[in-house]
């Protein structure tokens, strides 16, 4: 069977984060481990608390996975510090670690700061040149870009931005453009994914569900976009099953 690593935060909730993560392996295929960079306490309603794990215990968790049962692909998601993404950096290099997926996680829907504004530099410069593909939303691309993004064709320009700036392949994810929910997979070429809009207000986590599915497919020998395709295929019915949980946003039906 082959198998993937989640590197991301908890959430008490289970719709995001680590716990959305091996869900979405298991719906996917493969064989899920995990290594927690940060314990949140949070429902569908926001995020509660933060508790960063200490850098040593990181490095020991990925020590442990990588001398052992080495992943066929990572995910990396939510890392709040520099030092625990310089910490992932460090581990990941020395395994020589392929097929990194990394989900730029910053705020999170409910308005919570998941990485320190002086974290930014440290993930574009030290975690950006190891990944395979990042999977930044717009809120995220405008920040990485510089600018805002209101139509596909601001899409197209932010992901080159990105692209020829960071010099790494772009999943660049339109779900909040007004009108459209289409995808923008950017690697000098525009390979667009569309989307029906559907029309579910539970939405906590997709995200981080949709980024460890890519890494799953990847895992299972995929390329990047038949990878992607499938992703979002996958997310679709995810989102389609109308699972409502909880009081505010809630989770998509991971394993529908
Ligand atoms: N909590 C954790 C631990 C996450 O990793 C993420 C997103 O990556 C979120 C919360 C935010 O999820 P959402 O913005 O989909 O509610």
């Amino acid at each position: 069977m082959k198998t993937a690593l989640t590197i991301a935060g908890s959430d008490s909730s289970g719709g995001a984060g680590i716990q959305a993560d091996l869900k979405s392996f298991a719906a996917n295929g493969v064989f899920g481990m995990s290594v927690i960079n940060s314990v949140t306490s949070q429902n569908t309603t926001g995020v509660f608390g933060v508790y960063d794990i200490p850098c040593d215990v990181v490095a020991s968790q990925i020590d442990a996975v990588f001398k052992d049962i080495f992943p066929d692909a990572v995910k990396i998601g939510m890392v709040s510090s520099a030092e625990i993404i310089s910490t992932i950096a460090d581990r990941l290099k020395y395994y020589n670690t392929k097929n990194i997926v990394l989900d730029t996680v910053m705020v999170s829907t409910s308005g919570c700061k998941l990485l320190r504004d002086d974290a930014i530099d440290a993930l574009t410069s030290v975690l950006f040149p190891i990944a395979d593909i990042i999977t930044p939303n717009l809120h995220e691309a405008q920040i990485l870009c510089g600018f805002d993004i209101r139509s596909e064709s601001d899409m197209v320009r932010a992901a080159d931005v990105i692209y020829n700036k960071y010099n790494v392949t772009v999943l660049l994810k339109g779900g909040h453009l007004a009108n459209t929910s289409n995808d923008l997979l950017y690697d000098g070429n525009e390979t667009w994914f569309e989307a029906v809009r559907i029309d579910n207000p539970n939405t906590h986590g997709t995200g981080c569900t949709l980024s460890s599915a890519i890494a799953a497919n990847l895992a299972k020998g995929m390329d990047i976009k038949t990878a992607v395709k499938s992703a979002k295929d996958y997310i679709t019915g995810a989102l389609s099953d109308m699972l409502d949980l909880g009081k505010g946003s809630g989770p998509l039906n991971h394993m529908y």
